[in-house]
Formats: structure tokens, C-alpha cells, sequence
């Protein structure tokens, strides 16, 4: 797809899919809701959205898209998951349910419902390690990233802590980047399928 605009699939089963799609639609890529097979086909990026991940994770096998996106997060498809999308992607999932699943392809642990159960949100100063100013974070019953694997970039911190990581063509972020009009991370999810097409 070199040079052309990159087709992001955004995971549309449950949760904040639909702002993923104005976010990335806002940076100038065609964005789509992904719900069946067919439509992951011929994609160059996917979105795996916050919600709730174990419901993602009944959806996924009903669906039938558990394992052709295993299959194109295997191929180095770039995929950016957020809150409950990262928990799809950690390698190692606390406090989940019996028998939860992930597609264990970043390594970081992951703790559900991180910050407690009656702590539902709240709003922080993410810095980037890009510099810049703050990006308000919106922690939603958020994860907390408590082990970060050899070769996962911290992109961002809540005060000492990661809230966004990279490792390959795997991007995530603990909070809500598609709640605010603030786009930096959307932007180096596109820059990744840029370099990663060779565009
Ligand atoms: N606590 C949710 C889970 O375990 C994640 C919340 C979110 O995505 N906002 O999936």
C-alpha cells in the first residue's frame, strides 16, 4: 500500500470502537468496523478497542475471528489495542476470569481492573516519551501494565508507571487515547503501517 491510505479494521464486537474510527478517520486513514472474517481481509492495520475483554473474548470465538486475527497478528500486522484491547494482546493476564484468553502477543503482564474495582475512572497526565505535552489519560476500570517483557518500548507513563507500549507492529495503551481529540498515538500507530508497507 505503499504511499496509498492505510485500510485500519477496527474491531466492532463490543466498546468504543466507533471513536477509533473518527480518530483514525480524523488523521486521514480509511477506518472500518471489522466483525466477520471477510471483512479483516486485505487490512494493514487493526484496532482492538476498550470495552470489557472478557466479553471480547466470548465474541471473539462466536464470531469466528479469534483465529484469523491471531493468524494476522502473527504476520506482523500493526495493531494498536487499547484498555480492554490491551489485555488481548499481553502475554500475561492477572485478575482475569477462568479460562479468559488473550492472543499473548506483547509481553507485558496485564492486571484487570488495575487501579480497583470501585475506582471506575479517572482522569492523568500521560507523558509521552516523544516529548510534548501531557495527553489527558482517560483510565476506564483501566488495566495496569505490572511487568514489562525485554524489548517492549515504554511510550508513555502515568507518573513512574507504563501506560502505553510498543514491541514490533504490537502498539497498546492501558487508557482511552479515542475518548479525547488528541491524536498523537494514532499517529504513530499510521507511522507504524507506513514504515511496516515499506510506504
Ligand atoms: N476492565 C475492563 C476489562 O477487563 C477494561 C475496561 C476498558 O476497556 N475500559 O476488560
Amino acid at each position: 500500500m505503499a504511499g496509498s491510505t492505510p485500510r485500519v479494521g477496527v474491531l466492532a464486537l463490543q466498546g468504543a470502537f466507533r471513536e477509533h474510527v473518527a480518530s483514525l478517520e480524523r488523521l486521514g486513514a480509511e477506518a472500518f468496523e471489522v466483525r466477520t472474517p471477510a471483512e479483516l481481509e486485505g487490512v494493514d492495520g487493526i484496532v482492538l478497542p476498550g470495552g470489557e475483554s472478557t466479553t471480547m473474548d466470548l465474541l471473539l470465538g462466536s464470531s469466528g475471528l479469534r483465529e484469523p486475527l491471531a493468524q494476522a497478528i502473527a504476520a506482523g500486522i500493526p495493531v494498536f489495542g487499547t484498555c480492554a484491547g490491551l489485555i488481548l494482546l499481553a502475554r500475561d493476564i492477572e485478575d482475569g476470569i477462568e479460562g479468559q484468553r488473550s492472543f499473548a502477543a506483547l509481553d507485558v503482564t496485564a492486571l484487570r481492573n488495575g487501579y480497583g474495582r470501585q475506582v471506575k475512572s479517572f482522569e492523568g497526565p500521560v507523558e509521552l516519551a516523544a516529548g510534548g505535552v501531557p495527553m489527558t489519560g482517560l483510565f476506564i476500570r483501566a488495566p495496569r501494565i505490572t511487568r514489562v517483557g525485554d524489548g517492549v518500548e515504554v511510550l508513555a507513563r502515568l507518573g513512574d508507571e507504563p501506560v502505553a507500549v510498543r514491541s514490533g507492529s504490537i502498539m497498546a495503551a492501558t487508557f482511552h487515547p479515542e475518548l479525547t481529540d488528541d491524536d498523537r498515538l494514532h499517529g504513530t500507530f499510521l507511522e507504524g503501517i507506513k514504515n511496516t508497507s515499506g510506504g
